[in-house]
């Protein structure tokens, strides 16, 4: 029977593994039960997200998509089937989570999410995920997203990489790494670059799995998660507010959203082809390739020598600001520093200015002695 404001015997059965652990609970059940969240797409990171958020009791899960369920959607939208073909994927999604769990309540969107509906439906929910596949709705999400105050769990995914971002209201938003939206001239991987359905997968799971924990009360920063289900490789980057972000600085330049700046429509891949870091051997082949990038050395002069990378140029930390204005915006950039810390905050800073082909070398030159060149001595 229901207890006064807390869960009935049915709940207490369905969620009972889920209520043993700990930061769950009896008041963290109630917590999912009273939260709403808006998913826009509801394809293949959206079907994974929405089944386990349905699934752990999330009581009011909106949908967002205005597409319908096509034949090259199942083989990663596992929210559909052959009998929902056809039919908007809102419906068929809410037929397919219906049977996972009664309980929960779906209020459909099947207009999608617009510039112009996008803060008045932000505004209802208290947390938003992104399963958009295309840049202008990814954009606008994020935007509407700081500006309503509601956390984003973001997800993407290319061939067989993908990143979740966890993105709390003064934490550091998606605009914090990527400030501009893409030009379409500027993206060569329009077309669609292919995708497995359990790398979908496991990106969605990923989402839903922060989802739970913002609304559990588990998390207090912003973070990135990159996956390589390839190569089986994961990694966590903790996020922090760039004071210079567009939205979500104290001086922005976006404060509303305005339609015309979100047309860009390209169905896109999803992530930028330069990531925010890189390992040491992959700046090593970069760099012996016939149009290798700039290496950065942000380290101290005496760092620098003490020991140093082959062509890299030195720019401490602290000069980067004023000496960023002699590297082209379009220049592929490696950064490096001693373990791989100052030279991501670098990169950061260096992509919040509008430089998107600059990557972190993780590790840095301690990691470059230790794995590519051991004639650079180690401090
Ligand atoms: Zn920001």
């Amino acid at each position: 029977m229901a207890t006064e404001g807390g869960l009935n015997d049915h709940e207490r059965s369905l969620y009972s593994r889920q209520l043993r652990l700990p930061g769950v609970g009896e008041g963290g059940q109630l917590r999912l039960k009273h939260a709403k969240v808006l998913i826009v797409g509801a394809g293949g990171l959206g079907s994974p997200a929405a089944i386990y958020l349905a699934a752990a009791g999330v009581g009011v899960i909106g949908l967002a998509d205005p597409d319908k369920v096509e034949i090259s959607n199942l083989h990663r939208q596992v929210l559909h089937g052959f009998d929902t073909l056809g039919l908007p994927k809102t419906l068929s999604a809410a037929e397919a989570l219906a049977e996972i769990n009664p309980g929960i309540e779906m209020p459909l969107h099947p207009e999608g999410l617009t510039a112009e509906n996008a803060l008045e439906l932000v505004g209802r929910y208290d947390l938003v995920i992104d399963g958009a596949d295309n840049f202008s709705t990814r954009f606008l999400v994020a935007d509407a997203c700081v500006l309503s105050r509601r956390p984003l769990i973001h997800g993407s995914v290319l061939r067989s990489e993908g990143q979740v971002g966890t993105f709390l209201p003064g934490a550091g938003c998606y605009r914090c790494l990527y400030p501009k939206m893409p030009d379409p001239s500027e993206v060569p991987t329009c077309s669609a670059a292919g995708v497995l359905g359990a790398t979908c997968g496991i990106v969605g799971s990923w989402m839903a799995s922060e989802a739970l924990a913002v609304l559990l009360g588990s998390r207090n920063a912003s973070r990135l998660l990159q996956v390589d289900a390839r190569l089986g490789l994961t990694r966590p980057l903790d996020l922090s507010a760039d004071p210079d972000c567009p939205v979500c600085s104290s001086r922005p330049r976006i404060t509303r959203i305005i339609p015309e700046n979100y047309r860009f429509s390209c169905p896109s891949p999803v992530m930028s082809e330069h990531p925010l870091e890189v390992t040491v051997r992959e700046a090593a082949a970069a760099l012996a390739s016939p149009a290798p990038p700039l290496l950065i050395d942000v380290r101290e002069p005496d760092e620098h020598a003490l020991c140093r990378i082959a062509g890299a140029r030195l720019i401490p930390m602290g000069q980067v600001p004023e000496q960023m204005a002699e590297l082209p915006q379009d220049a592929v950039i490696l950064v490096h520093c001693h373990h791989g810390g100052r030279s991501l905050r670098v990169t950061q800073f260096l992509r919040a200015k509008g430089y998107r082909a600059v990557s972190n070398v993780k590790g840095g030159i301690d990691a470059w002695s230790r794995e590519v060149d051991a004639a650079v001595p180690r401090y």
